[in-house]
């Protein structure tokens, strides 16, 4: 019997990679870039027609090829970037495997002009398919122009697969993002047809982001910044409020790399998860430059994917950054509560200029740490700490807070009752007043500060769900008649499932026979009367958690019921309520926030309402 086993000729074994290399116009696209990148180049031009199809030319002012690499850089694993195997371990360029102009000329019509800096005259390689067609020198710029003519011209079952091309177009257009972005210090022009898409200057990330989401972008972002011998996260993230129902703009890079980890972004959104409604999606742009030793980029054909070596410990880090990212920001709308001088008002002499008036936040502020810390500014009170509203008018010389607090005194969170918190004698008169039924206005220390009652109600109940869902809700139950309710099938099963929880928020269910349930006991704000139709209104929503079942269940349940009970707006309330909507709210772990990430109020410092009204 004669062997049978023969090795593949170059241009089938091209044409197989290239099925993994190049998918798409947009994988050639991303390929040609990410090797004007490591070419060194400064400036950058993309041009497409016909959404790639027809024509993908870039051109660089990198550092050029000589003749003999010219006609190389097409052979299969040909690749100037590593020479042993030692050198995986240290790449720090985006290509290393040598297979990407192979798998384009594969596939296409291809023609290079390049030149090195130090030469006068440039050389020409024109390639179809494989097969070497001729080169020529010519006069050209230093650097390097390819042009990628009928992609998959050879292989029309590839061609015809091909999407229309405004999809194939917006593949290209993310592929140029993911390279720009990392990239700010490049400049990039990229037109398509003819006409300029995208026309890039060199600038800082912030100016980057602006170019190609539009300025007013860049006033929904906050800067994200950590610094660990494992890793150094830089970026932004979007703020809560601007998180929307459709997967934004999410990018990871390392080390100069667009990467793709669902891990991490778990990371990302799990910081942003009491903030944000469930179904909606936080923007962010963080870049990780973590020691090449300690990944591995070799995962993945089109290296999207990458293993790091102490993911865990990274994971941990980069939610910490996140969330204190989002921590100072959303401190800012309450400013300054510093005790010592804040009662100096700032008087403007009439023969100065006006200053610019200024926002002071404290920037270690986390509004997720749990611990009350010494407090040389002033951050909002923890729970803990509070000792009444009254610590917000009079700067108190340095007493131990601990001590003021009456024991047995209710917590000030969770205004279920809105009763005012026992223990206030000394409190001067009343500590806020409403506005057309729907705002309550009170100052501090600092400035004026105006309330919206329902988002604000929605945070304190919320965060008073949370955590009485860690403990026996028993103070904000209500005693019933036991009364029986009957549920559809379904229904029924997710309130048996989810029984526990509705127990922690203050529930007494019980299961009664076929899909009927005994209710003894309901948290204190809820009608007894349309028990059923609210009971069910509740599932509804649990049944909608917004994509990602892992959401914390409790979290859920407690934004759901914080936005059914929250007081409306336009609903006049009594001076208890108010009073106690202010105490609770400055109480709460994030009080500038609704669950939803809706502002909870506005502050007006002194300083900008003395520069207004020309003081
Ligand atoms: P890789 O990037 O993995 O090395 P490629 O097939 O993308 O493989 O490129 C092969 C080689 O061709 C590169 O290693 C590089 O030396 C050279 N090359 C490709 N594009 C450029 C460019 N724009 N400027 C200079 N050299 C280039
Ligand atoms: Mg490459």
């Amino acid at each position: 019997m004669s062997d049978i086993i023969r090795l593949l000729p170059d241009s089938v074994a091209n044409q197989i990679a290239a099925g993994e290399v190049v998918q798409r116009p947009a994988s050639a696209v991303k390929e040609l870039l990410e090797n004007t990148v490591d070419a060194g180049a400064t400036d950058i031009r993309l041009i497409i027609r016909d959404a790639g199809k027809l024509l993908i030319q870039v051109t660089d002012n990198g550092c050029g090829m000589s003749e003999g690499d010219a006609r190389m850089c097409f052979e299969r694993h040909a690749t100037s970037k590593i020479q042993k195997a030692d050198d995986l371990m240290a790449i720090r360029t985006l290509g290393f495997r040598g297979e990407a102009l192979a798998s384009i000329a594969s596939i296409a019509q291809v023609e290079l002009k390049t030149r090195r800096h130090e030469e006068e005259i440039g050389t020409c390689v024109v390639i179809e398919g494989t097969q070497f067609k001729g080169q020529t020198p010519v006069n050209c710029p230093a650097g390097t122009s390819i042009s990628v003519k009928n992609l998959f011209f050879n292989v029309p079952a590839r061609r015809n697969f091909l999407k229309s091309n405004t999809l194939e177009l917006r593949y290209i257009v993310e592929e140029f993002f993911r390279v720009a972005l990392v990239n700010p210090s490049l400049a990039f022009t990229f037109y398509n047809n003819d006409k300029v898409l995208y026309q890039l200057p060199v600038g800082n990330l912030k100016q980057r982001i602006a170019n190609l989401f539009g300025a007013s972008f860049t006033q929904r972002i906050i800067p994200v910044e950590s610094h660990t011998a494992l890793v150094n996260i830089s970026g932004y993230i979007g703020k809560p409020e601007f998180a929307r129902k459709t997967k934004g703009e999410q990018y990871f890079f390392t080390n100069g790399r667009y990467i793709r980890s669902p891990y991490l972004h778990h990371a990302v959104e799990s910081a942003f998860r009491e903030l944000i409604p469930d179904d909606a999606f936080p923007s962010y742009f963080l870049f990780m430059e973590v020691d090449p030793q300690h990944i591995d980029v070799n995962i993945h054909p089109t290296k999207t994917e990458i293993n790091f070596q102490d993911i865990k410990t990274i994971y941990a880090i980069l939610h910490a950054a996140v969330k204190q990212g989002i921590g100072k920001f959303t401190l800012t709308p309450v400013l300054d509560f510093e005790s010592e001088n804040a009662l100096d008002i700032p008087v403007f002499p009439a023969d100065q200029p006006v200053r610019q008036p200024q926002i002071t936040i404290n920037p270690d502020y986390n509004p997720f740490e749990k611990k009350t810390q010494p407090q040389t500014s002033f951050t909002f009170p923890q729970k803990s700490a509070i000792g009444g509203w009254k610590d917000f008018y009079s700067p108190l010389p340095s007493q131990d807070r601990e001590e003021q607090q009456t024991p047995g005194e209710p917590p000030a969170t969770g205004a279920l009752h809105l009763e005012p918190t026992a223990g206030e004698e000394e409190t001067p008169g009343m500590k806020g007043s409403q506005v057309r039924n729907s705002y309550i206005v009170t100052s501090t220390l600092s400035g004026i500060v105006i309330i919206d009652q329902q988002h604000a109600h929605e945070r304190i109940l919320y965060e008073k769900f949370l955590v009485e869902g860690q403990k026996e809700a028993a103070s904000g139950q209500h005693q019933l008649m036991p009364q029986t309710i009957t549920l559809s099938p379904g229904d029924a099963r997710l309130l048996i499932e989810w029984t526990e929880l509705f127990h922690r928020m203050g529930f007494d269910i019980g299961e009664f026979g076929r899909d009927s349930f005994v209710v003894r006991a309901i948290p204190a704000s809820i009608d007894p009367g349309g028990l059923r139709s609210f009971i069910e209104s509740i599932l509804e929503a649990l049944k909608n958690p917004g994509g990602d079942p892992k959401r914390d269940q409790a979290a859920t349940l407690a934004r759901s019921l914080a936005r059914r009970l929250a007081i409306k707006r336009g609903k006049l309330l009594r001076q208890e309520e108010i009073d106690a909507i202010i105490e609770s709210l400055f109480a709460c772990r994030v009080p500038g926030l609704s669950p939803d990430g809706k502002p909870t109020m506005m502050v007006i410092p002194y300083d900008e309402l003395n520069s207004k009204l020309k003081i």
